[in-house]
């Protein structure tokens, strides 16, 4: 560990990546570290068609594919490694990686959020297959089709309401009769003529798996044990997002979700006051819009915040 870094990026999704992009242009050589799941969410979706740029829409693993290029062409250098630990009370920080330790006068934080799975092995081979944590992302292919939404919270109850813009019918399932969705989101699903609610039920498979495309879910009502197969084209997991922020559990204030606290459009960190050199960006900081492109935008933003840091405290 004996080169100091000017600025370090945990995380390679679209957060850390466009950081990079703009890190490596200032001169700073950024080093990305990959974390457990690089290239983020998009990794693991198929059409992205939201993302402002691709007319006919985009592969998610080709869009971070090349946001990775277009870093490594102005000079960032990335490590396959996860954070192990560490300490944001020194300078420069100590960075304790799978990859070996690194020093840093500047840290961007893009660590990210991971949609919650059932954790089911034929919903796992099912993702981008008809299997999806994000409607606003999937939503589209699913036109005229029949799907599902698992969830009891006010993501569900969204997704579901979005979803029949495409499905011609959402069955909302969830695992239990108590709802922590809020009142108004909970009455709009349950009144939409295209929704239906179905209580104490549990996805035990999703079937299609030979077939490589959903084709239905064989259900468990959980109060009287009895289990059946509802043939559908899809399911959308609403069961939220766990942000990856857990390594800074008490060195910087997190909400009650474990969120990172960011200031709005400065991505600071902060321990009761800002932490000098340390910025969040993308979804590890965003409960909210959770998108590509508002995620490319926030690593921009604190690309740029971290390049002013650096102006300021000499570099
Ligand atoms: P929540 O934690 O509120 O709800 C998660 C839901 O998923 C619960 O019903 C939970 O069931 C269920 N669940 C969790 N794990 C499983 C599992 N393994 N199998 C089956 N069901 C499971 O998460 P949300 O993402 O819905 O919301 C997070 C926060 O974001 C909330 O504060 C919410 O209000 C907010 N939000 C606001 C929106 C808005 O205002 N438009 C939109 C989306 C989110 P159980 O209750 O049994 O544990």
């Amino acid at each position: 560990m004996n080169e100091i870094r000017e600025t370090v990026i945990l995380g390679s999704g679209c957060a850390g990546l466009t950081a990079a992009i703009y890190t490596a242009r200032a001169g700073l050589k950024p080093l990305v570290l990959e974390g457990h799941e690089p290239g983020g969410q998009l990794s693991i979706t198929t059409l992205v068609e939201n993302f402002p740029g691709w007319p006919e829409g985009i592969q998610g693993p080709e869009l971070i594919d090349n946001m990775k290029k277009q870093a490594q062409r102005f000079g960032a250098t990335f490590e396959l490694a996860h954070l192990i630990s560490v300490d944001l009370s020194k300078r420069p920080i100590e960075l304790r990686t799978s990859a070996g330790e690194f020093a840093t006068r500047t840290l961007i934080i893009a660590s990210g959020a991971s949609a919650r799975w059932l954790g089911l092995p034929s919903e796992q081979a099912l993702i981008g297959h008809g299997v999806s944590s994000c409607a606003t992302c999937d939503g589209f292919f699913f036109r005229g089709k029949e799907i599902a939404v698992v969830g009891g919270g006010d993501s569900a109850m969204e997704e579901a309401l979005f979803l029949t813009r495409f499905a011609s019918k959402v069955t909302l399932l969830h695992r239990s009769e108590r709802f922590r969705a809020s009142k108004i989101m909970m009455e709009r699903a349950i009144a939409h003529p295209n929704i239906e609610l179905r209580t104490n039920s549990v996805v035990e498979e999703v079937l299609g798996v030979a077939d490589k495309e959903v084709k239905g879910l064989r259900l468990r009502d959980v109060k009287t044990g009895v289990i059946d197969d509802l043939p559908l084209d899809g399911l959308f997991l609403g069961i939220g997002h766990e942000p990856n922020a857990k390594m800074f559990a008490g060195q910087m204030d997190l909400d009650n979700d474990g969120y990172i606290k960011t200031e709005h459009n400065v991505f600071t960190t902060h321990k009761g006051e800002p932490i000098p050199g340390v910025f969040a960006c993308g979804d590890v900081q965003d409960r909210r819009y959770r998108q590509a492109i508002t995620a490319a935008g926030s690593g921009c933003m604190a690309a740029l915040e971290v390049e002013k840091f650096l102006e300021e405290h000499g570099r």
